[in-house]
């Protein structure tokens, strides 16, 4: 028996490698689930970054080219703003995101920052320049820390508590045994969505992009969580010193723009009205009729927070 025992454990070690493989690389697929034609054009330049002023201009776009999703819209986020995307359910508010991150080119119009069509330059220059918090991140089955310092694998350990600290993890940090060693992911610490989005948050924070694209879970998030966009918390702590950085809300809940420079209000894939939260509550259109049914519904309650390991 002893002798089955080592090749056996060994067997159930490779086995465990091999499935972690090839979770990391299903992360990877569905992080990026890129369709073939997004290529990079020979001899394409790297973007370079000024103000990190976004445009959309006409953009065309459906996932099947028999439905559009996005029909001729237009809107400038400009440089160093805070702009949020608002709509009905559906109306194609994170497709935006996608498209800013180049899961997608458009099927007609362009999307510019700071004047390169997005086509034009590479996407890993397009990738370090664009942070993004997606709705529901995915994590990468390995430490607390790698999932945070993934993409600035050269920062300090200062540098990660600071990230840690700024996107409110740091209770959830000191209450774990192994502490940043901890595992997450499918085989570690289940954490909740809004604990995975603040992960995410960190993670933008030590990448400190230019562009920060923010997809706001559609689900309720954990109070803290929805404090820090709230309390525009999260634009105070990604506007670094002396250096502005455009963001890009895609808001499922009204609360938390309301202090947006200028809120883009979608219906139906194109721009309906544009504005600030007061103007727009004035102009008694589709914001206003979105804002009131919010403020009339009831709270939505916060998800059960702490994390347990998994047996
Ligand atoms: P919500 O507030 O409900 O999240 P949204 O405004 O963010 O909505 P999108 O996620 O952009 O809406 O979706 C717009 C439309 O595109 C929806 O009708 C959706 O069904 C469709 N859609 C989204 N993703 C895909 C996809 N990967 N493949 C095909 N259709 C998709």
């Amino acid at each position: 028996l002893i002798q089955l025992y080592v090749p056996l454990n060994v067997l159930g070690f490779v086995y465990r490698q091999l499935r972690q493989a090839l979770t990391d690389m299903e992360t990877m697929f569905a992080l990026a689930a890129v369709r073939p034609d997004v290529a990079d054009r020979p001899d394409a330049p790297a973007l370079a970054v000024a103000g990190g002023e976004i445009r959309f201009q006409a953009v065309d776009f459906g996932y099947d080219p028999r439905r559009p999703i996005l029909k001729g819209l237009d809107f400038t986020a400009p440089a160093g703003a805070t702009v949020a995307i608002v709509g009905p359910s559906g109306a194609g508010k994170s497709t935006i995101s996608r498209l800013m991150f180049r899961f997608f080119d458009p099927d007609g119009g362009a999307i510019l920052i700071d004047g390169q069509d997005l086509r034009a330059v590479t996407q890993a220059s397009l990738r370090d320049a664009v942070g993004m918090v997606p709705q529901d991140p995915v994590l990468f089955n390995d430490t607390l820390g790698y999932n945070i310092a993934y993409g600035r694998p050269d920062a300090t350990t200062d540098e990660i508590m600071a990230a840690i600290e700024r996107a409110a993890l740091g209770p959830l940090v000191a209450s774990l045994p192994d502490g940043l060693n901890s595992r997450v992911g499918e085989r570690g610490l289940k954490l909740s969505g809004g604990e995975k989005q603040r992960v995410a948050i960190a993670r933008a924070l030590l990448k400190d992009p230019p562009i920060l694209i923010f997809d706001e879970a559609t689900s309720a998030l954990d109070t803290r969580t929805e404090a820090l966009i709230r309390d525009g918390l999260i634009r105070d702590e990604l506007t670094t010193a002396g250096r502005g950085r455009t963001m890009l809300v895609i808001a499922h809940r009204l609360s938390t723009v309301v202090d947006a420079d200028l809120i883009v209000v979608l219906d139906d894939g194109r721009v309906v009205e544009q504005g600030r939260h007061e103007a727009l509550v004035a102009a008694g259109g589709l914001y206003a009729r979105l804002w009131a049914r919010q403020s009339a519904e009831p709270q939505t309650p916060p998800e059960p927070a702490p994390s347990e390991p998994t047996p």
